[in-house]
């Protein structure tokens, strides 16, 4: 499922090439994605694009007088194909512009190809989102802050997309261990220090992801959509049983919320 550093991954990809063109014309093969494309998305012929930017994982494309809203779902991917390439059979949706074409491909069709002429943080799919672990304002003091009312396990807090955005199951365990902090701690019992760390640790984390999914950037024109998701080496991530990176001791793997968490209960405390 494409992460948060798999959709800023495609925004850099993407947005050399549509940003201050011209949107020719609009093909919906198939309008039944995870909510039906409206008509307004049909309607985008002529519209240029101002900027590519990103909500989480939603993309934003500003054109102007409102946005495109794109979501990859679990399995959309973007690319820049030429106009003569023939779909296949899950590419849903085309955005000529004129010598290029941006192809959507999703296969399991939970994407989300909608639009909107108001502020998009205002639209109901983004105004409870939390903050972008990526900007400035997320620092120790922030997340201090938002952590205090917060009995949940500091895992479940970094996963929940309403105070904080696009930390997702991976991406929490392996800020932990960097941060060495055990998963189960309650949120609100982390000192200042060590939201430091896990601040330093998560933009760390995601970051990386992101470098690495860089060296996949010509992958987004003319590439058969057939991109995996970016295999990092993970510190705890997937290695329940096997030797700590660190320190040797087993890795352990619990469920929380319904999701794997995995640490090294020597490092992590
Ligand atoms: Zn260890």
């Amino acid at each position: 499922m494409p992460e948060l550093p798999e959709v800023e991954v495609t925004r850099r990809g993407i947005a050399p090439h549509v940003v201050g063109r011209r949107i020719v014309g609009v093909k919906v093969r198939e309008s039944r994605l995870r909510w039906r494309v409206p008509r307004a998305v049909r309607a985008l012929a002529g519209r240029a694009v101002r900027a590519v930017k990103r909500r989480a994982k939603y993309l934003l494309l500003d054109c102007g007088d409102g946005h495109l809203i794109v979501h990859l779902g679990m399995s959309g991917s973007l690319r820049l194909v030429a106009p003569g390439v023939k779909p296949g059979k899950h590419d849903h949706i085309d955005f000529s512009f004129g010598e290029q074409v941006l192809r959507l491909r999703d296969p399991r069709r939970f994407g989300a190809v909608l639009w909107t002429d108001q502020p998009p943080e205002a639209h109901r799919l983004m105004r409870h989102l939390g903050i972008e672990p990526l900007s400035r304002r997320f620092d120790a003091r922030r997340l201090h802050a938002l952590t205090r009312k917060h009995r949940t396990s500091i895992k479940q807090f970094l996963m929940d997309g309403r105070r904080i955005v696009g930390v997702g199951n991976i991406y929490a365990s392996e800020s932990l261990f960097l941060a060495g902090i055990h998963p189960r701690t309650r949120a609100r019992r982390l000192s200042l220090q060590r939201c430091e760390r896990l601040v330093a640790a998560i933009k760390q984390t995601l970051r990386a992801a992101i470098r690495a999914g860089g060296s996949t950037l010509r992958d987004f024109v003319g590439g058969d959509g057939a991109r995996g998701y970016y295999q990092t080496r993970y510190w705890v991530y997937g290695r329940g049983g096997k030797g700590c990176r660190r320190c040797a001791a087993p890795v352990r793997r619990i469920v929380q919320g319904q999701r794997a968490t995995y640490y090294c209960a020597r490092c992590q405390r």
